[in-house]
């Protein structure tokens, strides 16, 4: 499986290491040349407005669009937000997901902090919690459409949702050494290559969409 890294800013290294770990190739996406051939593709954490910027100035803008109409993708953080149909303020950037996320949404007391959350749709997922990692992270307000939301903090923020082919994360899967999530994206796109459909969600009791 080939996976695009969007690589203009950000945590590209992370994401490929732990990529490699779970038995894909990694693929550092700088133009749009990068994304032939892709199987999927991660936008990786960092800054949404920077990545936007830089995104529009390399020409890659219509061709991630593109990208995101057609296969899967998953935002962790800025990636979230860059995904993200509904940023609240800034203009979306792929408008991809029917999700509205709100940037920092932890506020500045919260600046960083890991939890361990409850994420039945992964691979041992209930019994084994999963140590997020969260810095000056968005938080998802609601999930539309098919869009659902696959986990929450314990006060019921959500946290993680997954539409179709499309995931995103407000935290950093890619710094827990913990690829259960590079792992559960893989087996998406491992779907979608050989049937052109996405897995169904399942697995799941994180509750409605709200
Ligand atoms: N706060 C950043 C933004 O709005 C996201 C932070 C992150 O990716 N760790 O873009």
């Amino acid at each position: 499986m080939k996976v695009g890294i969007l690589a203009l800013q950000g945590g590209v290294v992370e994401h490929a290491n732990l990529l490699q770990q779970a038995g894909a190739q990694p693929v550092a996406v700088r133009l749009p040349a990068h994304l032939d051939g892709l199987d999927a593709l991660i936008l990786p954490g960092g800054e949404s407005t920077t990545i936007g910027k830089l995104a529009v100035r390399f020409g890659l803008l219509e061709p991630l669009r593109r990208f995101a109409a057609a296969r899967p993708v998953w935002g962790t953080c800025a990636g979230m937000i860059l995904l993200a149909r509904n940023t609240g303020t800034a203009p979306p950037l792929l408008a991809a997901m029917d999700i509205t996320v709100q940037r920092n949404a932890f506020g500045r007391q919260a600046d960083s902090f890991v939890m361990a959350i409850t994420v039945p749709a992964l691979e041992d997922g209930l019994r084994r919690p999963f140590p997020a990692v969260f810095i000056r992270a968005p938080q998802i307000v609601a999930a539309n459409g098919t869009a659902q939301i696959i986990a929450r903090l314990a006060d019921g923020t959500a946290v993680a949702a997954r539409q179709g082919r499309l995931l995103a994360t407000a935290f950093h899967p890619e710094l827990t050494g913990d690829d259960r999530f590079h792992r559960y994206f893989l087996e998406i796109s491992a779907k979608m290559k050989e049937n052109g459909q996405p897995p169904r969600i399942n697995r799941t009791s994180a509750g409605e969409n709200r």
